[in-house]
C-alpha cells in the first residue's frame, strides 16, 4: 500500500474554534465541532469534515477486517426501500414516527431504511435455494435514517448515521446459536481494538438469561441507557431489561379490607406520614390510556413508574396520560383516590412487586378516603404483571441478590437472534438436506460505526481536547513547526520522511499562526504523538510529547524519527 501523504495543516479544510458550539450538550459534540472534525448541518445531520472522515474510516477499517475473519460477506444495499416488505413484516406502519416515509413522482410509497432485516431477507430468498447454500453472513457499513425524537446528542444520535448490520441466516437453531457467538467474539475484537471500555449486557429478559439478545454499552455520562451492574457476580443489563421475579406471599391472618379517612393527603409522601408507615406500604395507581382505554398501573408508592416501559409493552398503541376530562362521567375513578378493588371495568396492571398475597394501603375510590389490608389476588386482580418501575440503585441482582449499581452508557452495539419473524413473514425456505423445505432462522446484529467515533471521544477526552487511540487517530504524529522559516522547513523534512516510512504524519505548517494557538490545538486535535520543532530546532533537537500523558522529552532529530518509526 501507497503511505498516505503528509496532511498539512496550512491547506486543510479543519477550522478549529475556541469556544463550544451553542447547541452542545455533551462532550463529544462539542470536541468534535471544536476540533474540526464534523460540523452540523441541520437537526441529528452532520458532515463529516477531512480528520473527521479519517477517524470515521477508521472505525469502519476494524469493523470490516473483523467482520471479513468471522466469514461474513460484504454487500452494499440501497438506503432507498421500497414499502412492501416492511407491509408484509408489519414494520411499515410499527415503526412509528421515527421511520422516514416518502413517495416517489408516481405516488409510490417508499422509505429510508432505519435497518434492512426485510430486504436481506429477500436478498438471500432471490439467492439461496439449497441447504447448500446456508449458513451465510451478510454486512453492510451503510447511511440509516431514524427520525429520532430528540437528536441532541450530537453524532451519538443522528437522524442519518452509520451502521455495520449484519444479518445471519442457518437452517437450524444451533447454526443461529452458533453465527450469533461469531458476532459475538467480533464485537468483542472491535471494540477492544477501537479501545472503547465496554460491557455486554443482556438486552432482553429471557428466562433463558437473555443471551438471544445482548447489547455492548459503553461506560460514559453522556449515554442514554442505564445499566446495571453486580459488583459480586457477573450480572449486567440493560436496566430496559431487568425482571423482578414475581414472589407470591400468604396472605394468611390479614383482616379484611378496612377505609381509613385520610384528608389532606395529596401526595403518598403526605399519605405515608400521616399514618406513620414507609411509602413502600402504599399502593399507588397510575392511570395512562392506551389507545384512548383507560388503564391503571399499580407500583408500591416508593417506586417510580417508567413510561418507556409502559409504552414498549403496549406499543404499537399509543400510551398518554389521562387528562382531567377523562374523570368526566367516571363516577368509578375517584382523582387521587383510586384503588383496584372496587375497579371491575378498568385493566389492572401491575409491578411484579405486587404479587398475589402482599398487603396495601391504597385507594378506596372515594373522596378523602384510603383503604387498609388491600391484598392482591384476595381484593383485587391483577390482569397483567409488568415490569414497570424505574429500577434503581441498590435493588436487589437477579442473579444474586447483592444490591446492584447503576451506571450511564453508550449502545455501542447490539446482537439479536431473531429467529424466525421475518423468515416467516417474507416465507424464506430453502430445500432441505431431504428434498423437503426449511424455514430459515435469522440474526441480526449491528455496530453504530459514527456513534462509536463519538463514544471513543467521550471515553478518551481529557479537559485539553479530544486524545485518540492510535488506530482510531486522524493520523499518528502531529508535527508542530513553531513558526520560524527554519523550523517549518525542518517541520516538513522530518515529516516527509516519516511518511516515507509509513508514518501518518499531520503537520502544522500554518504560517502567521502562534505557537501558542498551534500547542493548544496540537492538544486539542488529539493524535497520539506530537512532535515540536521549536526553540532548539537550528541545533537539530526537537520535542516530542505524548498527548494521553504530557510527558516530553527533547532529542535530536535523527533520534526522534527512529524512535517513531521504530
Ligand atoms: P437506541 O436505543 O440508542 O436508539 P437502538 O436500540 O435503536 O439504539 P439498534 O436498532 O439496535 O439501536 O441499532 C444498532 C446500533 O446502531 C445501535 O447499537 C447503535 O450503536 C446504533 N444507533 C442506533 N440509533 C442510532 C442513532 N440515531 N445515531 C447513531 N447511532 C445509532
Ligand atoms: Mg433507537
Amino acid at each position: 500500500m501507497a503511505n498516505a501523504p503528509v496532511q498539512r495543516m496550512s491547506q486543510l479544510m479543519a477550522k478549529t474554534l475556541r469556544d463550544d458550539p451553542a447547541d452542545a450538550e455533551v462532550l463529544s459534540h462539542k470536541l468534535l465541532v471544536r476540533a474540526g472534525y464534523v460540523r452540523r448541518t441541520a437537526a441529528g445531520m452532520w458532515s463529516w469534515l477531512p480528520l473527521g472522515k479519517k477517524v470515521l474510516a477508521n472505525v469502519e477499517r476494524i469493523v470490516r477486517e473483523e467482520m471479513d475473519a468471522i466469514g461474513a460477506q460484504e454487500v452494499l444495499l440501497p438506503a432507498l426501500l421500497p414499502r412492501e416488505p416492511y407491509d408484509a413484516t408489519g414494520r411499515w406502519d410499527e415503526y412509528g414516527q421515527e421511520l422516514f416515509r416518502l413517495k416517489d413522482r408516481k405516488g409510490g410509497d417508499y422509505l429510508l431504511g432505519p435497518t434492512h432485516e426485510e430486504i436481506f431477507t429477500l436478498l438471500v430468498k432471490d439467492q439461496c435455494t439449497s441447504y447448500k447454500d446456508l449458513p451465510v453472513i451478510l454486512y453492510q457499513i451503510q447511511t440509516k435514517f431514524r427520525d429520532e425524537a430528540r437528536p441532541r446528542a450530537g453524532i451519538l444520535r443522528g437522524r442519518e448515521f452509520q451502521m455495520k448490520d449484519s444479518y445471519s441466516f442457518d437452517l437450524a437453531d444451533e447454526g443461529l446459536a452458533h453465527s450469533y457467538a461469531l458476532h459475538r467474539e467480533a464485537y468483542q475484537k472491535i471494540f477492544t481494538r477501537l479501545g472503547l471500555d465496554y460491557r455486554i449486557c443482556a438486552a432482553t429478559a429471557g428466562a433463558m438469561g437473555g443471551s438471544e439478545s445482548e447489547e455492548f454499552l459503553a461506560p460514559a455520562a453522556a449515554g442514554e441507557d442505564t445499566f446495571a451492574d453486580c459488583p459480586n457476580c457477573d450480572f449486567a443489563a440493560n436496566t430496559e431489561a431487568m425482571t423482578y421475579a414475581l414472589k407470591p406471599v400468604d396472605a394468611e391472618g390479614v383482616p379484611a379490607p378496612e377505609d381509613i379517612p385520610t384528608p389532606d393527603t395529596p401526595t403518598i409522601e403526605t399519605l405515608a406520614a400521616s399514618l406513620g408507615v414507609p411509602a413502600s406500604a402504599t399502593l399507588k395507581n397510575l392511570l395512562v390510556k392506551v389507545d384512548g382505554e383507560i388503564v391503571a398501573v399499580g407500583v408500591p408508592g416508593d417506586r417510580e413508574v417508567d413510561l418507556d416501559k409502559v409504552e414498549a409493552h403496549f406499543a404499537p398503541a399509543v400510551v398518554e396520560m389521562v387528562t382531567e376530562a377523562d374523570f368526566a362521567g367516571r363516577p368509578d375513578l375517584v382523582r387521587g383516590y383510586v384503588g383496584p378493588q372496587g375497579l371491575p371495568k378498568v385493566k389492572y396492571v401491575a409491578d411484579p412487586r405486587v404479587a398475589p398475597g402482599t398487603a396495601w394501603i391504597t385507594g378506596a375510590n372515594k373522596a378523602d378516603t384510603h383503604a387498609r389490608n388491600v391484598v392482591a389476588g384476595r381484593d383485587f386482580e391483577v390482569d397483567a404483571y409488568l415490569d414497570v418501575v424505574v429500577v434503581q440503585d441498590g435493588d436487589p441482582c437477579p442473579k444474586c441478590g447483592t444490591g446492584i449499581e447503576l451506571d450511564r452508557a453508550i449502545e455501542i452495539g447490539h446482537i439479536f437472534q431473531l429467529g424466525r419473524k421475518y423468515t416467516d413473514a417474507l416465507k424464506l425456505d430453502v430445500l432441505g438436506q431431504n428434498g423437503k423445505p426449511v424455514r430459515v432462522t435469522m440474526g441480526s446484529y449491528g455496530v453504530g460505526v459514527s456513534r462509536a467515533v463519538a463514544a471513543l471521544a467521550e471515553q478518551t477526552a481529557d479537559d485539553k481536547g479530544l486524545c485518540w487511540p492510535k488506530e482510531i487517530a486522524p493520523a499518528d504524529v502531529h508535527v508542530v513547526a513553531a513558526g520560524k522559516a527554519r523550523q517549518t522547513e525542518l517541520a516538513l523534512d522530518i515529516s516527509d520522511k516519516l511518511a516515507a516510512a509509513g508514518v501518518r504524519v499531520l503537520v502544522d505548517d500554518r504560517a502567521g499562526v502562534s505557537p501558542g494557538v498551534k500547542f493548544t490545538d496540537s492538544e486539542l486535535i488529539g493524535v497520539p504523538t506530537i512532535l515540536v520543532a521549536g526553540r532548539r530546532a537550528a541545533e537539530g533537537v526537537v520535542e516530542l510529547k505524548d498527548r494521553r500523558t504530557g510527558e516530553r522529552e527533547e532529542l535530536p532529530v535523527d533520534e526522534a524519527i527512529a524512535r517513531l518509526t521504530a
